[in-house]
């Protein structure tokens, strides 16, 4: 007899990209991305943190302040670390698992990438200009975006 009780595509994409969302250092924000093609198979994945090479420790991690001091003017979201993280192949026709709605500057890289479908788990800056911004994008080139629909399944992992 099968096993009945597996995950679905849609619970393993977004719990990867939740798992993903963990190695964030990012003491307020943890966004983690997988991108997966049309066979269900990962292509690449990402989290929000420092450019390569830039140390955790020496940057900084601030929200307010001198902007040059905070960690906006650094960080690089998930969405686009998990563009440039993939190894090889193209990301034409690849669908996007985000834990956070993209900002308009990760819209733009996710439509120039080929990317054509998001799927995101919170929406909690919906109406912020950078929001609108990102949706008025998707809506104009036709990336289709929806919102994860919650199973409440919970998965305990010991590591
Ligand atoms: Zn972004």
């Amino acid at each position: 007899m099968k096993r009945t009780d597996y995950i679905t595509w849609d619970e393993y994409f977004m719990g990867i990209a939740l798992l993903s969302a963990q190695r964030s250092k990012d003491s307020n924000t943890q966004v983690g991305a997988c991108i997966v093609n049309c066979e269900n198979k990962i292509l690449s994945l990402g989290y929000n943190g420092m450019p390569i090479g830039c140390n955790d420790d020496d940057m900084p991690w601030e929200r307010s302040g001198n902007p040059v001091d905070t960690k906006y003017m650094y960080v690089c979201h998930a969405e686009l670390n998990a563009i440039l993280n993939r190894s090889s192949g193209s990301l034409d026709g690849a669908k996007l698992y985000v834990t956070l709605f993209p900002c308009n500057e990760c819209a733009k890289a996710i439509i120039q990438s080929g990317i054509r479908e998001i799927v995101y788990l919170s929406d909690k800056y919906c109406g912020n200009d950078d929001n609108i911004a990102s949706k008025k994008m998707f809506d104009i080139v036709g990336v289709k975006y929806r919102q994860y629909e919650t199973t409440g399944r919970k998965l305990e992992i010991e590591l």
